[in-house]
């Protein structure tokens, strides 16, 4: 039995084709690869970078995975996921002339790979693999479908066109994402296809287990105490069945925790009964607010996302932005009782 996945139809077959010759090409001629997750990434950017990476090099290309972002801090329950320690900041990129593809994974417009985007400023051939609706798109070959669940079910589309066998690394990577983006098969994105393809991913020996405790049942005293705090002020707004939190510059300064602490905190925001909206303004290293939403009903944030100069889906956006706390929210209660 297999479910043909909704994504399947989204993608050109010309595009795949194009997108797989570039793949063959740097296979066959050694050629050096940069796979690069978006910054800040989540287990879909870099399980999804980290098996392309993996697959990549074992069949012969030189690649590496990168975020181009400085300081590069991967969120600990990302950090043990095979290869992840060949991972490269900003300051370990290589330089454009010696880089013949860019590979970008889950970034919708360039601003989101960080310093990577130079490649593309250097006339790099850039390969783009990604699954939001929203985004400038870039790149010579584009593979962007928006139905697929997770971008690691493109990477894994990729991997089966040119018959690269999926190890129990890369499995693992490609679960990361799996996981992860469809909320542990929880969201609506969820069907017969997105199951088969993690039975699959089983079957190719993932090993889910740790990697779910990792993700999901493990978190760090300071976390710990960083959410309590962001919960402690939990607002709601009625009207716009919105709840929204935040957490200071200085709290997170003073606290042990680092910005990949308060990754979590949104969703549990998420879970308050009356809530269609979630927002939590977390203090990034450079002083300014990044913003993470969430959906339950028919708002659209990544409607909001990108009116706020970020994006994302539907249920699930962010954005940067300065200023005050108060206002902030104040613009973001606006928007959401002009809609
Ligand atoms: P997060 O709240 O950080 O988990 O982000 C949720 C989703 O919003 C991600 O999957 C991204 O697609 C998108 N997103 C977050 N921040 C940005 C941003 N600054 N620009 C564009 N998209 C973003
Ligand atoms: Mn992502
Ligand atoms: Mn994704």
């Amino acid at each position: 039995m297999s479910t043909l996945a909704p994504w399947r139809d989204e993608v050109e077959d010309r595009e795949l084709a194009r997108a797989t010759a570039q793949l063959r090409r740097a296979i066959d001629d050694h050629q050096r690869v940069v796979v690069a997750a978006h910054v800040a990434p989540d287990g879909d950017a870099l399980g999804g970078a980290l098996a392309l990476h993996l697959a990549l090099t074992d069949a012969g290309a030189r690649s590496v995975p990168v975020v181009g972002e400085d300081p590069l801090v991967l969120p600990s329950s990302l950090a043990a996921l095979p290869g992840a320690d060949q991972v490269r900041g900003q300051a370990g990129l290589p330089p454009a002339s010696e880089v013949d593809l860019l590979v970008s994974i889950d970034a919708a417009s360039p601003d989101r790979i960080g310093a990577a985007s130079d490649y593309l400023d250097a006339q790099v051939p850039t390969l783009m693999v990604d699954h939001h609706a929203r985004g400038t798109g870039f790149g010579d070959v584009r593979l962007v479908a928006p139905g697929a669940a997770a971008t690691v079910q493109l990477v894994a589309g990729l991997l089966d066109e040119l018959e690269l066998p999926v190890t129990p690394s890369v499995a693992t990577c490609l679960y990361a994402g799996l996981v992860t983006d469809t909320g542990r098969f929880g969201h609506a994105s969820t069907d017969a296809s997105v199951m088969e393809f993690g039975a699959r991913l089983l079957a190719a020996g993932a090993d889910h287990v740790e990697l779910t405790r990792r993700l999901f049942d493990e978190r760090s005293i300071e976390e710990l105490q960083l959410v309590g705090r962001a919960l402690a002020r939990l607002t709601y707004v009625p009207d716009v069945a919105l709840v929204h939190t935040h957490l200071t510059h200085q709290e997170l300064d003073a606290s042990e925790g680092e910005l990949a602490d308060t990754e979590g905190i949104v969703d549990l925001l998420r879970s308050a009964e009356d809530a269609e909206v979630a927002v939590v303004l977390k203090p990034a290293p450079d002083g300014t607010w990044r913003v993470s939403m969430r959906s339950t009903g028919q708002a659209d944030v990544g409607a909001l996302a990108t009116a706020f100069g970020g994006g994302g889906h539907a249920a699930a956006a962010g954005f940067s932005a300065t200023g005050e706390q108060d206002e902030l929210i104040g613009r973001i209660v606006a928007w959401l009782r002009a809609r």
